[in-house]
């Protein structure tokens, strides 16, 4: 126990310390993954063969097939806010509504934090009504983003903590510090990364988790990336395989998905394109 805690401490002062040493001496575009964006175009991106595809199918098709339509890749910003008639499908998680395709993911994040830690993960906030999210700008809580472009609007973004150790304060504790380093593993990313400010227009906050999916939190924290930097990298129509997934960013009059791949997950971008993912 004494030593897990002197690790501990260790692993907490060279993570404060590389923060800060990466603050000073970097500056925010440095961290933009060029290398992903061009690794996409030359290598990883090959063109789609028409002959290994699935013929003609388009969105009925595919859903009718098998293929699951969620929300995962929605891009929710001040340039593209949620759409105001868009009710998700919400699950009610002892008061706190997520959008049900963040629940898995948050449960098993939620049950490994227990086993580790012997701590509980709350959630503070999920799901925010248009309404709810209004007053909390009106109550003057300099997060928030405006009205219509908050994540909570769609019930994938969690607000986390545990107790004794919210907000900021989060990183201050073992399973703040577990979050931050792990949470791509189960589908969610930081969506205000310490090096996103420029990018995202809000400052790092470390508790606000955004379930985008496997195996694109994977990619996005392997890069470094913001989810606007990691949308726009990929051209509508070209294809990434990434292990033994395929992902692809498709125009909706264009849909087409890879022979020999299945649980096709499709989710609209926000952006007027489809991101197809499936598995081999
Ligand atoms: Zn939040």
């Amino acid at each position: 126990m004494k030593n897990f805690l002197i690790i501990s401490l260790a692993f907490a002062v060279i993570f404060v310390s590389a923060f800060f040493i990466a603050e000073k001496f970097f500056p925010a575009e440095t961290y933009i993954a060029k290398s992903f964006v061009t690794d996409f175009s030359e290598n990883s991106f090959p063109a789609p063969g028409k002959e290994n595809f699935e013929e003609g199918s388009d969105l009925a098709e595919l859903l009718e097939n098998g293929a699951v339509l969620n929300d995962s890749l929605l891009l929710i910003n001040e340039e593209h806010p949620f759409p105001e008639d868009y009710s998700p499908e919400l699950i009610d998680l002892g008061g706190v509504f997520v959008n049900s395709c963040a629940v898995n993911a948050y449960e098993s994040i939620s049950e490994d934090i227990k086993e580790k830690f012997d701590n509980s993960l709350y959630i503070m906030s999920a799901f925010r009504t248009h309404e709810e999210q209004r007053e909390i700008i009106e109550s003057g809580n300099e997060f928030a983003a405006s009205v219509d472009s908050s994540e909570h609007l769609s019930g994938l973004a969690l607000d986390v903590y545990v107790k004794y150790h919210a907000g900021m304060g989060f990183l201050d504790s073992e399973e703040g510090q577990f979050v931050n380093s792990f949470c791509h593993d189960y589908g969610f990313i930081i969506r205000y990364p310490y090096y996103g400010e420029e990018i995202t227009g809000i400052p790092f906050e470390p508790w606000h988790l955004r379930y985008v999916g496997l195996p694109h939190s994977k990619i996005i924290a392997e890069n470094n990336l913001t989810l606007e930097e990691y949308i726009e990298s990929f051209i509508p129509g070209k294809i990434l395989y990434y292990n033994e997934y395929f992902i692809s960013r498709q125009k909706p009059e264009e849909i087409f998905i890879p022979k020999g791949f299945s649980d096709i997950i499709i989710s609209s971008d926000n952006t007027g394109c489809y991101f197809i993912t499936g598995k081999q």
